[in-house]
C-alpha cells in the first residue's frame, strides 16, 4: 500500500491536538475525511455529518475512531463491516462485550484492531518495564490529579452513563500500570466519590493486588484537583530502586539520577504502530486497563470519603 487512506471519526479535542498532526507527519498516511455531527472547517477535508455518507462517498483504508467512548462500538463495526482497518482511541469501548465483538469482527474479515493506549507508548514507560523485568516489583503508587475543568472543559459526556468519570483520566494510569506489572493486576477494594449527577465518580481509590508483588499497589484519581496537575507512578523495585514516572509517563527519574524526558511523541509512536499492524495484517487488542477499570464499578464503595 503506497498510502493508507484515513479519516478520523469525531473531530473534538483530541482529535484536533493530536490525531491531526500525527496523520499529517507520518508519510504512510492521508488524512482524506472526517465526521463531525456539527461540523469542523478547520478539518481542511470533507467531512460529513454521518458516517454512512462518508462511507459510501469516500474511499478508504481505515478510521480512527475519536469519539467518546459510547459511541464508539456501533462507528468500529461499521467501518470494519465497510471493510477499514480501525484504529480505536482509548478506552476503546465502553464495556469488554463490546471489544471482544469488534475482535471477533476484525478477525472474520481480516482487518487490523487497534487498542491505542496513548501512555503506554512512552519511552520512558517502556524503559521503567525493562527495569521491572530485569529487577522485580515490589509496590507501586499511582496519583493521577488534574482539575476537570481545565482538561474536559464542557465535556458533559465524561458525568453520563458510559462517560467513565475520573477513570477517563485514570485509565491512562492503568494502562502503564498493566503494562509495568509482570503478573496480573487483581483489584481488591475500590471507594468512589461520585459527581454529583450521579453516574460517575470524580473522584476514586484503588487497592490492587499482584501474584508475586509483596508490597501495596494503589492509585488514587482526582478531578477535584486545583493547580498544577499531578500524574505519577512511583515504582519501588525488588532490588530495592525507585523509579517515578511523572507528566503522564512522559519523564522517568530513576533512583537520584536525573529526571529523563524521552523524545518522541505519544501519538507519532500510535501512529506508526498502527501502519506496522496493517502491513503486517494483525492486531493489538489489549482490554487490561478496561478490566480493571470494569473490576472497579463491580466492587467500590460508593460512599467512600477519599
Ligand atoms: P471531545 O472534545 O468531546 O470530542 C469528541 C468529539 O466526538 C466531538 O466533536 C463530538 O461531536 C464527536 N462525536 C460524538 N458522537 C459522535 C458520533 N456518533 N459520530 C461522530 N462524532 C461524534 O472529546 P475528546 O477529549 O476529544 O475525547 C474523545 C476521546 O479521546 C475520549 O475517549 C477520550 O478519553 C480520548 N482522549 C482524550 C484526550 C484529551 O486530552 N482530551 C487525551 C487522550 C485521549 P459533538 O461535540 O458534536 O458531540
Amino acid at each position: 500500500m503506497a498510502d493508507i487512506r484515513i479519516a478520523i471519526i469525531g473531530f473534538g479535542k483530541i482529535a484536533k491536538d493530536e490525531h491531526v498532526p500525527a496523520i499529517t507527519q507520518n508519510p504512510a498516511f492521508r488524512l482524506v475525511a472526517a465526521v463531525a455531527p456539527r461540523g469542523a472547517p478547520e478539518a481542511g477535508v470533507p467531512v460529513f455529518a454521518d458516517l454512512h455518507q462518508m462511507l459510501q462517498e469516500i474511499a478508504l483504508d481505515a478510521a480512527a475512531i475519536c469519539t467518546p467512548p459510547a459511541a464508539r462500538h456501533a462507528i468500529a463495526r461499521d467501518c470494519l463491516e465497510a471493510g477499514l482497518h480501525v484504529l480505536l482511541e482509548k478506552p476503546p469501548c465502553t464495556t469488554l462485550g463490546e471489544v471482544a465483538d469488534l475482535a471477533a469482527l476484525s478477525q472474520q474479515r481480516q482487518l487490523s484492531l487497534f487498542t491505542s493506549w496513548h501512555a503506554q507508548l512512552n519511552e520512558s514507560v517502556g524503559e521503567a518495564a525493562r527495569l521491572i523485568r530485569e529487577q522485580g516489583l515490589q509496590s507501586m503508587r499511582i496519583d493521577w490529579l488534574e482539575d476537570v475543568e481545565k482538561w474536559h472543559p464542557g465535556q458533559r459526556w465524561i458525568w453520563e452513563p458510559g462517560g467513565f468519570g475520573v477513570f477517563d483520566a485514570g485509565i491512562n494510569a492503568l494502562s502503564i500500570a498493566t503494562l509495568l506489572s509482570p503478573s496480573v493486576l487483581v483489584l481488591r477494594q475500590a471507594r468512589m466519590v461520585l459527581h454529583p449527577a450521579g453516574q460517575q465518580p470524580i473522584a476514586a481509590t484503588l487497592e490492587i493486588v499482584s501474584r508475586g508483588v509483596a508490597g501495596p499497589i494503589e492509585a488514587r484519581f482526582d478531578w477535584r484537583h486545583k493547580g498544577q496537575e499531578r500524574w505519577t507512578i512511583e515504582v519501588l523495585t525488588r532490588a530495592g530502586n525507585r523509579l517515578l514516572l511523572s507528566d503522564g509517563g512522559a519523564v522517568l527519574q530513576v533512583g537520584d539520577a536525573a529526571p529523563i524526558r524521552h523524545p518522541g511523541g505519544e501519538y507519532a509512536a500510535i501512529y506508526a504502530r498502527f501502519e506496522q499492524l496493517i502491513r503486517t495484517q494483525q492486531s493489538h487488542i489489549d482490554t487490561e486497563p478496561l478490566r480493571l477499570t470494569a473490576d472497579a464499578y463491580l466492587l467500590a464503595d460508593r460512599n467512600g470519603a477519599n
